[in-house]
């Protein structure tokens, strides 16, 4: 065994113990022959099965608006995207997308949205997704992530009482150059303590980071120490794709293997958390690859013929229907898986909100 696959083995035997270093990171993420990266994701995959099994949970997605005030460098939906599709879903058609997505089998209702400027005009009240909310947990009874960007806590209190389960909110990096340079004119420190209120309303919170945006390694071992401080239930990276009317169009997308390492290396420093494989980058084709790195959550299902849209990829493989459960699970039945049943999801998500301190019932000011 030469040196250098000894330096890996010893790496790896520490994986899921939270004992490795910034310079174990740094070094996995530097690996490239294909015998180091084959060991890298099957302890990957030997780690989500000891804390998951064979069970893979699924996530829908309802994009139901467009419209942001927010002018990301590397976002479709930026303000200033006059050539981005933009609308906004009535209550009705979300609800009912919403069903669809339940009866196929989701075990999540993603409600995501831009920071609509209509959204601010209540006094910030968010009152439309608040009602969502309600409707939606009422019509499908599943848990509810909400991703509509920086809210005040007084809003993520509503959030927990119109009954959401999740937050999600992306740094997509933390190097604060960096930021400045992608979430343009937005506040890194605001955008991070919003996730920590989320957390101490009783939210479950996910977090993410872009790769391909100039990003270095030291980069994204130091973003992997953030997401650990700030205690995020579920962890994702996505590739950078290039999107049409924005600054960043003429950027190329980068290899796959770096969110492929990235996902086996959130695994590794994460085991018991939940780190997704977004159809929203490559769709079903892009599947198996970030499932075989570690990845335990299918998200960006979406019910086709509706008119909704997808985030990195606003179009691709929608209405071709592989954006659904029926086109996931013959995927998960070739690599040996299967969908976790309801109960399993729900039952992960309430041992998780469990364990956050709740300080609800002290709040004042909550808009409703
Ligand atoms: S990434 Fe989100 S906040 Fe930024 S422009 Fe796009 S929709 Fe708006």
């Amino acid at each position: 065994m030469d040196h250098t696959l000894s330096n890996l083995d010893r790496i790896l035997q520490k994986a899921g113990t939270r004992s490795l270093t910034r310079k174990d990171v740094e070094y996995l993420l530097k690996i490239d022959t294909s015998d180091q990266l084959e060991l890298l994701f099957e302890a990957a995959r030997h780690l989500r099965d000891r804390y998951f099994g064979k069970k893979i949970f699924l996530y829908g997605f309802v994009y139901f608006s467009t419209f942001c005030r927010n002018d990301c460098a590397f976002c479709y939906y930026r303000r200033s995207n006059d050539r981005s599709y933009r609308y906004r879903k009535s209550a009705d058609e979300v609800i009912a997308a919403a069903e669809r997505l339940a009866e196929s089998g989701v075990h999540l209702i993603d409600l995501t949205s831009g920071e609509d400027p209509l959204m601010y005009q209540d006094d910030n009240c968010h009152s439309f997704l608040i009602d969502l909310i309600e409707g939606v947990k009422k019509h499908t009874g599943l848990s509810i992530m909400v991703s509509p960007g920086v809210v005040a806590d007084d809003v993520l209190q509503a959030f927990v009482s119109a009954g959401a389960d999740w937050y999600a909110c992306y740094q997509e990096t933390y190097n604060r150059e960096l930021f400045r340079n992608l979430r343009l004119h937005q506040d890194y420190d605001l955008r991070y303590i919003t996730k920590k209120q989320a957390l101490n309303r009783g939210l479950l919170v996910e977090e993410g980071i872009l790769c391909g945006v100039g990003e270095t390694v030291s980069d994204l071992a130091f973003s992997f120490e953030m997401m650990k401080e700030l205690g995020a239930h579920q962890v994702r990276v996505m590739s950078f794709v290039p999107q049409q009317g924005t600054p960043m169009e003429g950027r190329s997308t980068p290899s796959r293997l770096n969110e492929l390492k990235i996902i086996a290396v959130l695994r590794l420093l994460f085991p018991d958390r939940l780190i997704p494989a977004s159809l929203d980058v490559d769709g079903i084709t892009g599947l198996r690859s970030r499932i075989e790195a570690g990845a335990n959550v299918v998200t960006s299902i979406i019910p086709p013929s509706l008119g909704l849209a997808g985030v990195a990829q606003s179009k691709k493989d929608i209405d071709a229907g592989f954006r659904t459960v029926q086109g996931v699970l013959p995927e998960l039945d070739r690599m040996g898986l299967r969908a976790a049943s309801r109960e399993d999801y729900a039952a992960w998500v309430l041992a998780e909100r469990g364990k956050l301190r709740y300080r609800s019932g002290k709040i004042a000011g909550v808009c409703q």
